[in-house]
């Protein structure tokens, strides 16, 4: 049985979304946080542009900060990047990585993802790194296979339950309102699980990685998706963008 070390994390990934208005949001998030205790932790990773401010108003909620992509090297000739340390800086304790909007927007590599997940720990950061197969590789029975790949490929050395949290994201799940059903569900979860004891030292360190579901989760299917055995939270789209839904994910899976 896993050792729940870390609670699970649900985290918002607001993508290319969310303007100085938005913030409006992320207030409301906050009064609805405030005497609820959920059990499990709650982030908000949203567009570089809102960082700072965002993490002013979260002040001392205990919701937690991270950026949705960083470049691997701490500083440089990379117009437009963002490097690991700058989002340290500014408050952040975590980044997405290897994202599939960037694995095809970017043409992003496992090989890269590595370099990105290294960047995040080496400046302090938790790494959220993304895996997930695609429906024609679920169609074709592959599903496990890339999944064995992705994170043979994405998972840098040093990778623990402190500073690593998988999310299994079927692509074809992202935005679609499509999703697996809990038993495809868990058996990817039980798959990587058994995998990362490969990456992070053994078994008993892979129990306490948290891997979480990620893939049109709402506050009607959260419950459901969350009760799966080896689900430890979810990485949240198009539902983190109104405290309403994304408050009713947590609600409805961790009050
Ligand atoms: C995501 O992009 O990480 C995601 C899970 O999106 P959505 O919840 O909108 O499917």
């Amino acid at each position: 049985m896993p050792t729940h070390t870390f609670p699970p994390l649900v985290a918002g990934n607001w993508k290319m979304n969310g303007l100085i208005a938005s913030l409006k949001e992320v207030e409301a998030l906050k009064e609805k946080l405030a005497d609820a205790n959920p059990r499990c932790d709650v982030m908000l990773c949203p567009p570089f542009t809102l960082l700072s401010r965002m993490n002013k108003v979260l002040g001392d909620s205990g919701i937690g900060l991270g950026g949705q992509d960083c470049h691997w090297e701490p500083s440089g000739a990379h117009t437009g990047d963002i490097a690991a340390e700058m989002l340290a800086d500014i408050g952040c304790t975590a980044v997405i990585v290897g994202h599939s909007e960037r694995r095809t927007d970017h043409g992003e590599t496992d090989e890269i993802v590595r370099k990105k997940a290294a960047a995040a720990h080496r400046a302090g950061l938790v790494s959220i790194i993304c895996i997930g197969e695609t429906i024609d590789e679920r169609k074709a029975g592959k599903t496990l296979d890339v999944l064995s790949t992705q994170i043979a490929g994405s998972l840098p050395e040093g990778c623990n339950a402190a500073n690593t949290v998988i999310a299994y994201e079927p692509v074809w799940a992202i935005g679609t309102g499509l999703t697996p059903t809990v038993e495809e569900v868990a058996e990817a979860h039980a798959h990587i699980r058994k995998e990362l004891a490969a990456q992070v030292g053994g078994a008993e360190e892979a129990a306490r990685v948290r891997i979480q579901y990620g893939g049109s989760v709402k506050p009607g299917n959260a419950k459901e998706l969350m009760a799966v055995d080896n689900v430890d939270g979810a990485l949240v789209g198009g539902a983190s963008l109104t405290a309403e839904d994304f408050f009713g994910i947590i609600s409805a899976a961790y009050l």
